[in-house]
């Protein structure tokens, strides 16, 4: 069976920890390749490597490192295909829908294109006489990136182009899930132009993550995953005197007024509830319809959609959902769909049961829809990542405001409504970092940053953007006088220039 390797200073690297994981393909349950996962020596000799090749990155031009970015576009841009179908194999996702997950990764690649112009300093001159100030800003040093299976191409490419233009080196610990997609990145940061050891891949588990919390050579992690493990990263990685940025779970709501058009409001929660079958961390898995009477007329509209749900292999032709990522979770997602039962909410669609006729061993599962659920369920409460959508029926506006306000969660919100006054409230007093207007999946573009609130991301600083490049490098501030020949004499009072 196909090994992966570890990717360091340039050369795929066999594993020499003895231990692997298991690759499935989601769409036929079966086990189809191994990946190795680091033991803390292989870890640190990838840091080596990234620690040795930053002096002289850090001291390219910026302008020759953009220049590596693009060519790594062009790179990307003629193996989006190769890329896709790496996703579709390990992840399970639909063809188009891996092809959307690389174009906006490709889109952070772009913005790290125009690096010589966002990298430009601050400058006062004779800021006191003869005395001129400016500021500038620097890499940080070897940084590292954990990333989550749902994303395996998109999330590592929020990362890769905003460090490596900035003038740092990378060690990227990926999902041991779905590795694949890594390692074609790697192959193509090669061939655009970038030395050696300033990217690596260390493929692992826990052991790994627990080595990059520990290791005094990384200067900052960012990690992108479920909730529990972004608290423990941000914390020990705090500790250690690390820069953090923890992007964790989601439990995103869409609000739908009275006004809103139901039919295109379905369609809308269809795509973004369902789609990559519910495993995105933006998706949306509540909706709260305010008045009985919209939420009559979306649930029977979204019934039939649900029913309907083309649900294949991923690289079947006009397949709209692919499998869940591994049996374990297949049983968790079921297993929500059994508590939501036993807590009383209305199981409108049942998609447990459901089958692939040619691939029953494969990891899927029909699209489930409950109506009546409220507040305190857990299956209100807690993060699915499946294709389940949840109705909560609330009374006014400020009834809904308040329920998704007071979610514990506060990655992206949705309003749906033909009302100016409401979606302007909305936007100004809504507890979450990423709002949609009739946008069912408010991702920021990638000259925007990407980031939720309360306990979506700890950490002071979103992803990717502007935010990313802040991120990445801190500031210097200099002050500098040269001599003209005039003596003053000994100061002794704190300098006061003018
Ligand atoms: P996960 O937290 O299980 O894994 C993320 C990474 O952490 C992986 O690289 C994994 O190897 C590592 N990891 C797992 N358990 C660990 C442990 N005990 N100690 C140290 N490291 C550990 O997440 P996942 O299941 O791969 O991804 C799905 C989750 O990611 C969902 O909760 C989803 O909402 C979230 N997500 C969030 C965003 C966002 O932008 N906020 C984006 C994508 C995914």
């Amino acid at each position: 069976m196909e090994k992966l390797t570890h990717y360091i200073a340039g050369k795929n690297v066999a594993g020499t920890s003895g231990r692997f994981g298991d690759v499935y393909d989601p769409a036929t349950g079966q086990v189809q390749k191994l990946v190795p996962l680091a033991s803390a020596d292989e870890l640190d000799t990838a840091v080596r490597a990234a620690a040795a090749a930053f002096p002289a990155w850090a001291a390219m031009p910026a302008l020759r490192r953009a220049r590596c970015m693009f060519r790594l576009k062009n790179l990307i841009e003629d193996n989006r295909n190769v890329l896709g179908a790496m996703l579709t194999s390990e992840h399970g996702k639909v063809r188009d829908d891996a092809l959307g997950e690389v174009t906006r990764g490709l889109e952070v690649v772009e913005f790290a294109c125009g690096a010589t112009q966002l990298l430009k300093g601050e400058y006062s001159d004779t800021v006191g006489t003869g005395v001129d100030a400016y500021s500038f800003r620097q890499p940080l040093g070897v940084v590292a990136g954990i990333t989550p299976f749902n994303f395996p191409a998109m999330v590592p490419l929020w990362m890769i182009p905003m460090a490596l233009v900035s003038g740092n080196t990378f060690v990227l610990k990926p999902s041991e899930r779905d590795p694949g997609a890594s390692m074609i990145l790697a192959d193509l940061v090669q061939r655009s132009g970038v030395p050696d050891g300033v990217f690596n891949v260390v493929h692992g588990d826990r052991e790994a993550v627990d080595a990059i919390l520990a290791h005094p050579d990384i200067k900052a992690i960012s990690f992108v995953g479920s909730t529990p493990i972004a608290k423990k990263i941000f914390e020990v990685g705090s500790a250690n005197g690390k820069r953090v940025q923890a992007l964790g779970g989601a439990k995103n709501h869409m609000l739908v007024m009275p006004d809103a058009p139901i039919e295109a409001t379905a369609d809308a929660l269809m795509g973004s509830a369902y789609g990559s079958a519910g495993e995105r961390c933006m998706a949306i898995s509540v909706a709260v319809v305010v008045g009985d009477e919209t939420a009559d007329s979306l649930v029977a509209e979204l019934k039939p959609r649900v029913e309907a749900l083309s649900i294949a292999p991923g690289n079947t032709p006009g397949a709209e959902m692919g499998p869940l990522i591994t049996g374990e979770h297949h049983a968790r997602v079921s297993g929500y769909v059994d508590l939501g039962v036993t807590e009383g909410a209305e199981l409108v669609v049942d998609g447990r049961a459901f089958s692939h006729a040619e691939q029953p061993d494969g990891f899927f599962i029909g699209g489930c829809l409950f109506d009546r659920v409220s507040a305190g369920m857990r299956i209100y409460d807690e993060e699915i990542f499946g294709p389940v959508l949840c109705v909560v029926r609330v009374n006014s506006y400020d009834e809904g405001v308040k329920l998704i306000n007071e979610h514990v969660y506060g990655n992206g919100v949705s309003i749906f409504t033909r009302d100016g006054d409401a979606a302007r409230n909305f936007v100004q007093h809504i507890q979450v970092g990423m709002v949609g207007v009739n946008i069912p999946i408010p991702v920021p573009m990638a000259f925007h940053s990407f980031g939720g609130w309360k306990q979506s991301l700890f950490g002071d600083h979103h992803i990717y953007g502007p935010e990313g490049l802040r991120f990445y490098t801190r500031v210097k501030a200099v002050t500098q006088r040269w001599h003209t020949g005039i003596r003053k004499g000994a100061d002794f009072h704190f300098p006061q220039l003018g």
